[in-house]
């Protein structure tokens, strides 16, 4: 059967790798694994063996239907669905306990699924995924590196994220036009840590790297707020009034949004105000 590339369909045919990304996922005995985009169940076999059973979300349904001629019902339930539109919260509900999640990704809708995997993040324990290099170096990336953005400060305010390995595009057949890395993500959210609110925060992240030449100031004021509340709020958080964004660690970040919402609270009165 041709590989369907609009479906990101490169399989895996790397034993060694598939058996890391299998051991990468810890002690599976008696529990149930999700595996995003099973194609022709490369890691499905090496996770069934190892787990007491796999939910596997697969799209095509040509490679649905030949998952479950090859493997058992008993140890693999093939659901035919977008994973965009898959249900983590109800599944890990169904199994009482939080999910362990596997996947070589389709690399066109890599984000979608990361920013899907983070609203599910109170169902989920860990994750090893296989993307594109050059998003798992945004996503592990540390503040004042090149490739820290929005990527980075969203995955990682969810949970420690690490790589652990890169794989070349002969691993896979048919092969891709880059190279691949596989990383592990724990989910352990740090809003409530930081005192931050998780809706607001993110919408602040945004906000800061809007434009990546200007400096985090410039960002805040096209977002909307008044260069006197920019000001204040740099200063209360101990930020560089010229940094770029690109620079701050969550920490900072946090600081930042504490001080905005201070300033916000104390201009309308709020006694309620989060300390800064
Ligand atoms: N896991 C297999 C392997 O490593 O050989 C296949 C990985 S392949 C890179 C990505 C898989 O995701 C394909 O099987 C593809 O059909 C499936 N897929 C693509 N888009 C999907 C979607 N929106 N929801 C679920 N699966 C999808």
């Amino acid at each position: 059967m041709p590989a369907k590339s609009k479906l990101g369909q490169n399989f895996l045919r790397d034993a060694q790798a598939i058996a890391r990304i299998a051991a990468a996922l810890g002690d599976l005995s008696g529990r149930t694994v999700l595996e995003i985009g099973p194609g022709h169940g490369a890691i499905t076999d090496a996770l069934t063996a190892r787990a007491a059973h796999v939910t596997a979300v697969e799209v095509d349904h040509e490679l649905a239907t030949l998952l479950r001629v090859r493997f058992a019902a008993e140890k693999l339930t093939v659901v035919e669905q977008d994973v965009l539109q898959f249900d983590f919260t109800a599944a890990a509900a169904a199994t009482g306990e939080r999910l362990r999640v596997a996947g070589n990704l389709p690399y066109y809708i890599t984000s979608p699924i990361l920013l899907h995997l983070a609203e599910h993040h109170a169902a989920l324990e860990l994750a090893v995924l296989m993307v594109q290099r050059e998003v798992a170096d945004r996503v592990c990336a540390e503040p004042g590196s090149r490739d820290y953005g929005l990527l980075s400060v969203t995955v990682q305010m969810y949970g420690p994220v690490e790589k652990l390995m890169t794989l070349p595009p002969g691993a896979f057949s048919p092969p891709p036009e880059v190279h691949s890395t596989v990383f592990r993500w724990r989910f352990a959210p740090r809003f409530a840590e930081l005192d931050v609110e998780e809706a607001s925060f993110l919408r602040l992240a945004r906000q800061a790297f809007a434009q990546k030449r200007k400096t985090l100031a410039n960002n805040l004021r096209a977002a909307g707020y008044s260069p006197a509340t920019v000001t204040a709020a740099l200063a209360h958080a101990q930020i560089d009034a010229q940094a770029r964004a690109e620079t701050l660690p969550l920490e900072s970040f946090a600081a930042l949004w504490r001080c905005l919402q201070a300033g916000a609270a104390t201009a309308t009165g709020d006694a309620a105000a989060p300390a800064c």
